[in-house]
């Protein structure tokens, strides 16, 4: 699920072609923007304003940014790319294909807005993120990113000790688990219609992680809204103050299509297909973050885009100076 963040600040679209457009504002793509920026690249971020982590009320296992607002994190990002000229521009992207190449052969790739803007740059970086597909629950998805958890790091410190109940989706869960088990000792594995085998019975219950089959039918609040347990098939309540979901993730594709990209099933998902520093099989077109590692944090989907930034200035170099031996002619 999405959440849209407050709008920010927009800069103009660039005139002309820009070097690298980079498709999506999150922790990943600013990063890369903000390498390629101090480069003295033309870059253009184009962010639709919905990082995957809009509703947490704070980053955690982030070194030196332990504890800071998501949106703290990307307005300070924005701010940084925009100090060495990159421009940030709040749209989304509805359409991005390959277009003809300059006259000395270097790539062009042609970027449409929803709002009807285009523009042309060299390379492109995309960096959208994925979304987390919940199970349809009543009453789940309210608590998504408060009682309704995912990430042990993320927010797994901060729940502990509560009565936590994994609302399992599939083989995932498993192991999930043991990880909540790590943070509580009451916790309860709600298999939900999912496999759980005698072996992983027998390790739960030497855990003390009590197994419910019983199908989970909603999520039940107390009258202050907070989540307080799940109502099951068979109308019995079962008291809980946290849920951990490891929910499948889909690489946000939508829109993208038209760069002929591959998508790849992943363990936990959906996602780009990528190699070292991003770089796809589609010349001119790196991925980082979420979109391409399902199972990055803040800090792994920075640190990728930084890389397919570099590579894409290294890259860049390279086309420069191939254009500047083709207009020098003949030696
Ligand atoms: C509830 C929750 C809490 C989390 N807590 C933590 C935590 O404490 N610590 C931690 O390290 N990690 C945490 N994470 C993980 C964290 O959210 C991700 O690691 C991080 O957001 C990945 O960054 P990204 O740049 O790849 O994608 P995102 O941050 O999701 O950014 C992608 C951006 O691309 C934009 N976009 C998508 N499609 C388009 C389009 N077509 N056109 C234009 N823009 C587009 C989106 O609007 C978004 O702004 C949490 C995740 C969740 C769900």
């Amino acid at each position: 699920m999405a959440v849209t963040t407050s709008q920010y600040e927009s800069d103009e679209l660039a005139e002309g072609t820009v070097d690298a457009v980079v498709i999506g504002g999150g922790a990943a793509g600013l990063n890369g923007a903000l390498i390629l920026a101090r480069s003295r690249r033309s870059v253009v971020v184009i962010d639709s304003g919905s990082p995957r982590n809009a509703p947490a009320e704070a980053v955690h296992g982030l070194l030196a940014l332990d504890g800071t607002p998501p949106s703290e994190i990307l307005r300070r990002g924005r701010e940084q790319v925009r100090q060495y000229g990159g421009r940030v521009v709040h749209g989304q992207v509805v359409a991005a294909e390959p277009a003809a190449p300059s006259a000395e052969g270097d790539l062009r790739f042609t970027v449409a807005l929803a709002d009807g803007r285009n523009i042309t740059a060299r390379r492109v970086l995309v960096a959208t993120g994925l979304k987390d597909v919940l199970p349809e629950v009543p009453g789940l998805a309210e608590h998504w990113g408060h009682s309704v958890v995912h990430c042990p790091y993320c927010h797994g410190w901060e729940v502990r000790d509560e009565p936590i109940g994994v609302l399992a989706t599939g083989p995932a869960s498993i192991g999930h688990a043991f990880l909540f088990r790590q943070l509580t000792d009451d916790l309860t594995y709600f298999t939900h219609g999912t496999d759980l085998d005698e072996d992983s019975r027998a390790r739960f219950a030497a855990r003390g992680i009590r197994v419910i089959d019983t199908p989970v039918a909603e999520v039940v609040d107390d009258e202050d809204g907070a989540l307080a347990g799940v109502r099951l098939a068979d109308g019995q309540v079962v008291a809980r103050r946290v849920l951990a979901v490891a929910a499948p993730m889909q690489a946000r594709t939508q829109g993208l299509e038209g760069l002929g990209l591959t998508v790849q099933d992943l363990p936990k998902g959906r996602g780009f297909a990528s190699g070292p520093a991003g770089a796809t099989e589609v010349p001119g077109v790196w991925v980082a973050g979420n979109v391409t590692d399902l199972v990055a944090q803040v800090g792994a989907s920075a640190a990728a885009g930084a890389l397919a930034g570099a590579d894409i200035n290294m890259m860049l170099a390279i086309a420069d100076t191939d254009a500047a031996l083709h207009a020098a002619g003949p030696v």
